[in-house]
């Protein structure tokens, strides 16, 4: 393959954005190549500037569940920009959305939408906070929530310690309000909880792990923290971003039967357009702006060409069957890899839940950040090369989960796994 273009493309691009790219993932550091710039998408495939076409498990990273350029969300888009592309004033596709998410998630009593996932989980923070009148919260080492302040922030080497800032630019003195322990690891939880129980606001966790790589909470760890938080009156917030409509058309909530206080949305609800949405119990929520004191605004919030790809996209969603087929060739991708990767004598831990998958190359089992990280980055690096070159684009990082679509068929998970077997092979 050539990438003439998106090699030109890169260096003007760095001239001008800060190594070239609008998010650090997209540089391909982590792989040791040079970003593709991508011209077009249309179900499960994308195009580079230089015409290469690629299978993609990237989805902009878990939004495109139905595929690129589905007809009908981009239908209703281009209606919907004809009629103007942002008021400034509230919409009835806003009620519309907001009564699909509720009937999916019926914890989320009231919403507010906002325009990422970031925001999402900032708010739903800001919001923990003022409700209960406490700074701190609690963390996962590993987790990702989006770059506010609190958020990033992760633990020193073992048990819960204060705040670390993990990027320059964060106040040593916000920080120390962000505990962490690992993920899976309860009893560090509850030990925390016994030291600053009362000074918890809230414990924010990805019910399934998805940001350093794909991993799953343990039997009873949801739970487990459902019943910590409640005995210290300190609020459960499930940042499903990436796992609502994924792992369960409501969300791994529905999927694990935990209910949380409060709910962070981001990625499908958009279809593919900026929006995110945080939401919880009513007197909750009621505490936000403008019937209560906690501050919370945005000049696009709940866009209504955003709004109106969420709502079709959602709409779609809900047809009968549309996630036991996900799952099914999820499955048969899933196993596919692992038995080519067995075949091909390299050791891998895969993990998946629904249409969201890893492969951990490490012989450990992976069930939290510091197993992850006991993966060989450079065989990834490898073996993403390779399948990149036999047209199959997968995250140019370890710790990424991959993505299925509706419209991923038999015969793209034929190819990926009859790619990965001879790239395992070169390995
Ligand atoms: N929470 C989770 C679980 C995420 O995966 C992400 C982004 N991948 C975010 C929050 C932040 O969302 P955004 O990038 O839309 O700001």
């Amino acid at each position: 393959m050539k990438y003439t273009r998106s090699a030109q493309l890169f260096e003007q691009a760095q001239r001008l954005i800060p190594g070239g790219v609008n998010s650090p993932v997209r540089a391909f550091k982590a792989v040791g190549g040079r970003p593709l710039f991508i011209a077009k998408a249309r179900g499960s495939k994308i195009w580079d500037a230089d015409g290469n076409r690629f299978i993609d498990y990237v989805l902009s990273w878990g939004p495109m569940i139905l595929g690129h350029a589905h007809p009908r969300v981009v239908r209703a888009i281009k209606a919907a920009a004809m009629n103007g592309t942002s008021y400034g004033a509230p919409t009835e596709l806003e009620v519309r959305l907001a009564g699909w998410i509720q009937k999916a998630f019926p914890s989320m009593e009231l919403i507010r939408m906002v325009s990422s996932g970031t925001e999402a989980a900032m708010s739903a923070i800001r919001l923990a906070r003022g409700f209960t009148g406490r700074d701190k919260i609690l963390k996962f080492d590993g987790c990702y929530h989006g770059h506010a302040d609190s958020l990033l922030v992760r633990a020193g080497s073992g048990l819960a310690t204060l705040g670390i800032p993990d990027s320059p630019g964060v106040p040593a003195d916000l920080a120390r309000h962000t505990l962490t322990a690992p993920y899976n690891d309860l009893s560090a939880v509850r030990k925390i909880f016994e030291h600053h129980g009362r000074e918890i606001a809230g414990l924010i966790v990805e019910p399934v792990a998805a940001n350093m790589g794909v991993i799953l909470p343990k039997e009873g760890f949801l739970q487990g923290l459902r019943d910590i938080t409640r005995q210290h009156d300190s609020l459960l917030i499930f940042d499903e971003v990436i796992t609502g409509f994924r792992v369960a058309f409501g969300g791994a909530q529905e999927r694990f039967g935990v209910v949380p206080d409060l709910t962070c949305l981001g990625k499908i609800i958009g279809g593919g357009l900026p929006v995110g949405a945080y939401g919880g119990r009513r007197e909750i929520m009621e505490r936000t702006a403008p019937l209560g004191p906690v501050y919370q605004a945005g000049t696009l919030s709940g866009n209504p060409l955003a709004v109106t790809a969420g709502i079709e996209t959602i709409k779609l969603l809900g047809r009968p069957g549309v996630y036991r087929k996900l799952e099914e060739r999820s499955d048969h991708l899933s196993n596919g890899l692992i038995e080519a990767a067995r075949k091909a004598g390299v050791a891998v831990f895969g993990t998946r839940v629904a249409s969201l998958m890893t492969l951990f190359f490490t012989n450990r089992a992976v069930t939290d950040y510091a197993a992850a990280k006991t993966s060989d980055t450079k065989a990834y690096a490898k073996f993403f090369t390779a399948m990149l070159e036999t047209g199959i684009y997968l995250a140019p990082s370890q710790f990424e989960a991959a993505f299925l679509s509706t419209a991923h068929t038999a015969s793209d998970v034929e190819k990926t796994v009859k790619a990965a077997y001879k790239a395992f092979r070169s390995l």
